[in-house]
């Protein structure tokens, strides 16, 4: 089928450079509004069913793939914590959203590689992805370079997925107490990303568990089709791209 089949209808499209205010990406900012007052409606729901205060839920935005227009929209709706899994990706969208939002936070939350971590460590406020010695002997160095320590998180591989980042469960009890030597008060938490398909409630409690054993006070998990669960298995953050952002497509 040719563009002529359509007639005058415009041709499809959803992707948009940034900074475009094309009519198409005002519509689309809209569609972000929307959704991330309904997420935000939905968390609070979920805390109060389980008598949780919502406040202490934070909500981080996984804007991934998508364009900076998309993250302005959720910055102008209020949103201001983000999280994106490739650290190129993020160098590229957020300093120039942080020179003019400098209130935002951002989160990386892929899987790490060591000759990454030097841009990371200049461009995160949190490092989700904390799992073994050597990344942790990069951040170090990282951090003296650009005097500057992000918060970190531990990834927990609770479903022992082979091909998932994260310290293995029984790992834990030995690796987070010597990163808290190291890092002090910038070790932060622990993050876990379930295996799909299955339950993720024995996930999010082992996660629990781990974190209240060191003493940890942010639990990273629940993402847009569990999150609810997440709250009520205590999650004090949680990580939403698809529900507010829609499906990625390929930049
Ligand atoms: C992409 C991603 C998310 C968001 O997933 P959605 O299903 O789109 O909400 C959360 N956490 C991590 C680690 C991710 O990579």
């Amino acid at each position: 089928m040719t563009r002529s089949d359509h007639g005058s209808s415009p041709p499809p499209s959803f992707s948009h450079p940034a900074g475009d205010t094309s009519p198409s990406s005002q519509a689309e900012g809209q569609t972000i509004v929307q959704a991330l007052q309904q997420v935000r409606h939905t968390m609070a729901q979920a805390a109060q069913a389980c008598h949780r205060n919502p406040q202490e839920i934070d909500l981080l935005a996984v804007s991934k793939f998508h364009p900076a227009s998309a993250i302005e929209a959720a910055i102008l709706a209020g949103q201001s914590l983000f999280g994106e899994n490739r650290v190129q990706e993020a160098a590229e969208k957020f300093p120039p959203l942080q020179e003019r939002f400098p209130h935002i936070e951002l989160h990386l939350i892929g899987s790490l590689q060591t000759n990454k971590v030097m841009e990371a460590v200049k461009i995160a406020h949190t490092i989700q992805s904390l799992d073994r010695t050597k990344l942790a002997d990069h951040i170090a160095r990282a951090a003296e370079t650009h005097k500057r320590l992000p918060h970190l998180l531990v990834q927990v591989n609770t479903g022992r997925e082979p091909q998932k980042s994260g310290i293995l469960p029984e790992q834990a009890d030995v690796f987070i107490p010597l990163m808290q030597k190291r890092f002090g008060q910038a070790l932060q938490g622990v993050m876990a990303i379930p295996p799909e398909n299955q339950d993720p409630i024995p996930h999010f409690r082992l996660l629990r568990y781990i974190a209240h054993n060191h003493a940890l006070p942010i639990l990273s998990m629940g993402m847009s089709h569990d999150y609810q669960l997440a709250i009520a298995e205590g999650a004090t953050m949680i990580r939403v791209g698809t529900a507010i952002f829609g499906v990625r497509q390929p930049l």
